[in-house]
């Protein structure tokens, strides 16, 4: 069957075409067609989903139903001030006039802070979308913590929502023969790690598979269809106005009639090596889907619109080894694993608060010498065995084994020296794929010091140097297996004894967020700064709204659901074109 033959649409001309099926394209689609719209979905891949699926499928809303609820403080001030300071760190001034931003850069997150939630609530009003408070894990009330504790917003719980667990049944959608999306458990699909661990230690809410679901269930109930294995590759521009797209097929092109607009939701552009330079610096790997090419960042370089944010990503760790075999992982370093544990460089010196978050701790790998080098291009996670011999399942746990299953990217050794000696044969052998990345020379005789050192901090229960489990949110994310605990639960001595182990670890990230610019009405900019007629973006395809920021968890599902919404209302509010670009109604 070709995948013409597989769709189920058999015209060429839509009110509204949405280019992607994550949670941005599919939150176009279900309010375009709530407007009215006739919708055409297009899809690359041969199921909607995207990353969104494989994702948690928290969403980061401040000022949300669940926090009035139960009575949890929001601060529009200290919110906005603290998404500043996270998205512009360089420009931020405390006390400066919009603290130190542009309008350029503020107006978005101002933006966001005051629609975020109207978008999510308006979807709660008409049964497209449930959501609750992503669960704590922990046996209380609030919720996760947040991802960040800043001076301006110390400990604001709540603002992470979760979709409801859907019904796997009618979560598989269908259209006509096609099988458009399995939810968990089917095929298709994978559950999402961090949320079958979540659930396990007694969370109820649903992941990215659930959104997927609910958000494809809302739009097929307002009309909408679905073309899955159809790529975008360009626009049709008639008098400055986009009126259609061309995609490709397995048939070969075709060019589809858009009467009122086109929303992008194509995702990043991590899987795609011409445009990657563009980022802050290399990645090895990825959770972005490797469908996820950037081809409207390529289009929008053809029609010359300015790029915004490209050097910026939602960045994550990965462990090296895995990512040379597959570019494309399934699940993200959140936290590094485990208390008696250090991640080190090439000289064998700690260089980061290892219970960092991943978008904050991956930005370690990034720090260029004045030669432009980075020297922490590949780090090193050691740890000892009492971590591996404990059975918890966790998800947060990767790339931690389990005692009777160590990997060959695990190296393993009966003494610290030994473990040295392993990490540099490794790297020789890798060293065709890792630009000839080495150990730096007393690298062995540095790490058994930064253990010993470590290891004081652990008993003492304070890291001076990088302030290891300071914060509610360090503290909260590590997983406590000791039976008598150190001070500080995220820091235990390793042991005087090996065995030890080692991974190689990389930049990664879930997802690009540079590409061309919108306006707060999620319009495509042109190098005016004037919106251009039926072109709207949203979701990682195009400038993020968050800059450098990983607001808090969800920061990235949120602003995709938010400008998704805004693109499919405001495209299917545009006046009909026909093909020629000519407005006739
Ligand atoms: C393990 C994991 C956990 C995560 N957890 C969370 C979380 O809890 N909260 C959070 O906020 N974020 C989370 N993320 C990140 C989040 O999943 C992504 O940032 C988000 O899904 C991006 O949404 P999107 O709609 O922009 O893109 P996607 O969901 O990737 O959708 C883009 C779609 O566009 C399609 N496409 C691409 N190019 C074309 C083209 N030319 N034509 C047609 N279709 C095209 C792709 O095939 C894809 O289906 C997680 C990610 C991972 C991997």
């Amino acid at each position: 069957m070709t995948a013409s033959q597989r769709t189920t649409w058999d015209q060429t001309s839509f009110d509204v075409v949405v280019v992607g099926g994550g949670a941005a394209g599919l939150t176009a689609a279900t309010v375009a067609g709530r407007e009215g719209a006739s919708v055409l979905l297009l899809e690359a891949a041969v199921a909607v989903g995207g990353t969104t699926a494989k994702s948690s499928g928290g969403f980061w809303v401040p000022n949300n139903r669940v926090m009035k609820e139960r009575g949890f403080p929001e601060s529009r001030e200290g919110c906005l001030e603290h998404m500043a300071l996270l998205a512009y760190p360089d420009a931020y001034v405390k006390d400066a006039e919009r603290h130190g931003l542009t309008p350029e850069q503020w107006d978005p997150i101002v933006h966001y802070f005051d629609n975020a939630v109207k978008a999510v609530e308006d979807l709660e009003a008409h049964d497209d979308l449930e959501y609750m408070i992503m669960d704590s894990f922990r046996g209380d009330d609030n919720g996760l913590p947040p991802w960040f504790q800043t001076e301006p917003d110390p400990l604001t719980y709540g603002r992470l929502l979760a979709p409801t667990p859907s019904d796997e049944e009618s979560a598989a959608a269908h259209a006509g023969s096609v099988v458009l999306f399995t939810a968990r458990g089917s095929a298709g699909a994978a559950a999402n790690p961090t949320a079958e661990a979540m659930r396990a230690h007694g969370a109820t809410q649903g992941d990215g598979t659930d959104l997927v679901a609910q958000l494809l269930r809302s739009a097929l109930k307002y009309g909408a269809e679905v073309a899955v294995e159809h790529r975008v590759v360009d626009v049709v521009m008639e008098n400055g106005a986009v009126v259609g797209v061309v995609a490709s097929t397995a048939d070969g092109d075709v060019t589809i009639h858009a009467r009122r607009g086109v929303v992008f939701a194509s995702g990043g552009f991590e899987h795609n090596a011409a445009l990657r330079p563009l980022l802050r610096g290399p990645i090895v790997g990825t959770c972005g889907v490797s469908t996820n090419r950037g081809d409207f960042t390529e289009i929008a370089q053809r029609l010359e619109l300015p790029l915004g944010n490209t050097a910026e990503a939602w960045w994550a760790e990965l462990p090296l080894e895995p990512c040379l075999e597959s570019f494309e992982q399934g699940d993200l370093i959140s936290q590094v694993y485990g208390d008696s544990m250090v991640v080190v460089d090439a000289n064998g010196r700690r260089v980061v608060n290892e219970k960092l978050l991943y978008n904050e701790r991956a930005k370690v790998h990034f720090v260029q010498d004045a030669e432009g080098n980075y020297p922490n291009h590949l780090l090193f996670m050691v740890f000892d065995d009492a971590i591996v011999q404990d059975p918890t399942v966790w998800d947060a746990r990767w790339p931690v084994p389990f005692a009777d299953d160590i990997p060959r990217h695990v190296m393993r050794a009966d003494t610290l020296e030994e473990l040295s000696a392993r990490i540099d044969e490794r790297l020789a052998e890798l060293s065709q794929q890792t630009g000839g990345f080495t150990l730096q020379p007393g690298f062995g005789e540095n790490l058994q010091q930064t253990v010993e050192t470590f290891n004081g901090y652990a008993v003492a229960g304070e890291d001076p140097e990088f302030h290891r489990g300071a914060t509610v949110t360090d503290r909260y994310f590590s997983v406590d297996i000791r039976s008598e605990p150190m001070p500080n639960n995220t820091m235990y001595p390793l042991a005087d004894t090996g065995p030890y182990y080692a991974v190689i670890l990389g930049a990664s990230c879930l997802g690009t967020k540079g590409g061309p610019k919108i306006s707060v009405e999620s319009q495509v900019l042109d190098a005016d700064g004037t919106p251009i007629p039926g072109l709207y973006g949203a979701g990682n395809c195009i400038a993020s709204p968050a800059g450098e920021a990983y607001w808090g968890g969800g920061s990235t599902l949120g602003p995709a659901i938010a400008v998704g919404h805004a693109a499919g209302r405001n495209a299917a509010r545009e006046p009909v074109r026909a093909p020629g670009g000519a407005v006739t109604a």
